[in-house]
Order: structure tokens, then C-alpha cells, then sequence
């Protein structure tokens, strides 16, 4: 059996989420692939791990595959880290598996830790379906380019930012998906400032622009698909039909939730129906 490459993902912040598999992984390969040999050194001396680093990052990348490719073929067993978290998502990589696999070396995934996927299990936004978009655009212009393309979207968007533009980055986003839209903000996720909150991005650009501390450290932003946004309206709208009818009559309560909520009467009307219909029939 040839030589085998090892993607290892490592801890996004504790320490104690590295797995066995992993600390074993790193411990037998020849030889670990690093995105950056200062940081990766600190992780490997914690857990008193020795085996040789060499610098595999983004710059050198495409200069230094040929030469870790022939290392694999030679025989030695190489494991590929980045500074936190799972390599190749938004970490260099990619062009290490994808020169691996054509030379036919056996590419393994050792799982574990990774910021977006942590953020997406806790904001209770839905899960069942979504993207990761990486980092958006730095320029401004490009960014609200970035956004309005996915506007319509109505899977779950994952998105990492850097908390320099935190606050400029929800601005814009509020701006083309709208103050309303549902937003989880993952922070310093399993760090000691760890911040999870689910709010909308208005209420989110509020809260982070008045608490300089909510503008530090790393952040996931995990937003509401199109559809979200409705659903929770049409939730708010049912919850409030639901009231006005234990007291008033079908006409009256749609009256009263169109002006109140600004939907129009008809739409009101059909749905104040529908839940009495279905009171009638459970
Ligand atoms: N490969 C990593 C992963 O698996 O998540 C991502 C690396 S990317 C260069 C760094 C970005 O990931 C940060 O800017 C932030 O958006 C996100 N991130 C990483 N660690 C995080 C943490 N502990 N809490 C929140 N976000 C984090």
C-alpha cells in the first residue's frame, strides 16, 4: 500500500477538541504539511508531538506541491494541518488533495473541528439545508455585489468576516437582505469570550456596533435563507390571528392584524380562515 495523506483538522479555539484519531494521525505520519509552522509547532508541542513540520501555505503552495507529492510517493505518510480547523475550508490545501488524488495517493479525512459548521449547529437557524460563502468580498462595492447575488437565496448562508469589518459587512447586509432578516452571530466559538446570539440584522448591527468588545476576535455569521425571513413572519402573523380570534370574529381579526402588521386584508383574511379551519377540524 502507497503513502497516504492525512487531512487533520485541529481545535478553532480549546484545545481539548482535537480528537485521539488525530493526535495518532499526527504522531505516526512522516512528515506534517503546515499552513504555518510557528502556529502549528505550538498546537504539536502541547500535545508533545514530534514529528517534523514543513510549510505548506497558501504563497508556496503551487511552488511546493511537486516536492510533497514526491515525498507521498516516496513512501512517507504526510498529514496536512492549517492554523485552526478544518484545511481547505477557507485554509489552504486544496491544490495538495487535488495533486494527491491525481497521482493517485490515498486522501484521508481525519474530522473535526470547524467554525462554520460549530456556528450552524448552535444559532438554531435551519440546518437542513445550506451554503458556506467563505469570506465576502473586502471592497465595499464588491461585497454589496456579492450580497445582492445571494439575496435571493433560500438556503441557510454561512459566512466568515474578520472583526475589523464586522460592522460595515452587517450594515451592507442589512441594507440588501433587509433589518428584518434573521441572523446567528457565532463569536470566539468555543473560546473564552464566546458569544452566540440569534437576532435580526438590524437588532445585530445595534448590538455590535454599541459593544466595541462584540467588534474582537472571530466571528461566523450564519444568515436566514429568503424563505426564513417569511417563515417567521408568517409565524408572527399566526401567532396574532391566533389571539385576535379567541375574542373577535373572522372579519375583525383580519381587519385588526392588516393594520397592524401592514399585510394586506385579504392575505390576512385567507390566512385567519385557514386557522380556524383548522381549530374546526383537530
Ligand atoms: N479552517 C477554519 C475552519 O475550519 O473553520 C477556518 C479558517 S479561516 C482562515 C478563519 C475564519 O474562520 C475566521 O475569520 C472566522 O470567521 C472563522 N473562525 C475560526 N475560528 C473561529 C472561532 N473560534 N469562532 C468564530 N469563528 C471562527
Amino acid at each position: 500500500m502507497g503513502a497516504q495523506l492525512f487531512v487533520v483538522a485541529t481545535p478553532i479555539g480549546h484545545l481539548d477538541d482535537i480528537s485521539y484519531r488525530a493526535i495518532n494521525v499526527l504522531k505516526s505520519v512522516n512528515i506534517i504539511a503546515a499552513e504555518d509552522t510557528r502556529t502549528s509547532a505550538q498546537l504539536l508541542k502541547h500535545f508533545n508531538i514530534q514529528t517534523p513540520l514543513t510549510a505548506c501555505h497558501d504563497h508556496n503552495e503551487s511552488n511546493k506541491i511537486d516536492q510533497l507529492i514526491q515525498r507521498l510517493k516516496n513512501g512517507e505518510d504526510m498529514a496536512l494541518i492549517s492554523d485552526a480547523g478544518t484545511p481547505l475550508i477557507s485554509d489552504p490545501g486544496f491544490k495538495l488533495v487535488r495533486a494527491a488524488q491525481e497521482h493517485h495517493i490515498q486522501v484521508i479525512p481525519v474530522p473535526g473541528a470547524c467554525a462554520a459548521i460549530a456556528a450552524l449547529s448552535a444559532v438554531g437557524l435551519p440546518s437542513d439545508r445550506f451554503s458556506f460563502e467563505g469570506f465576502l468580498p473586502s471592497k465595499q462595492s464588491q461585497r454589496l455585489l456579492a450580497l445582492h447575488k445571494l439575496k435571493d437565496e433560500t438556503q441557510t448562508m454561512i459566512i466568515y468576516e474578520a472583526p475589523h469589518r464586522i460592522v460595515a459587512c452587517l450594515k451592507d447586509m442589512a441594507e440588501v437582505f433587509g433589518a428584518e432578516r434573521p441572523v446567528g452571530f457565532a463569536r470566539e466559538i468555543t473560546k473564552t469570550f464566546e458569544t452566540i446570539k440569534k437576532m435580526t440584522l438590524g437588532e445585530l448591527v445595534t448590538f455590535v456596533e454599541s459593544d466595541h468588545n462584540q467588534q474582537k476576535g472571530e466571528i461566523v455569521l450564519v444568515i436566514g435563507g429568503a424563505t426564513a425571513e417569511k417563515d417567521l413572519e408568517q409565524e408572527k402573523l399566526d401567532q396574532l390571528l391566533t389571539r385576535l380570534l379567541q375574542d373577535l370574529s373572522v372579519k375583525a381579526a383580519s381587519q385588526l392584524a392588516a393594520d397592524l402588521t401592514g399585510i394586506k386584508k385579504k392575505v390576512a383574511y385567507q390566512r385567519a380562515l385557514e386557522l380556524t379551519q383548522n381549530v374546526d377540524e383537530s
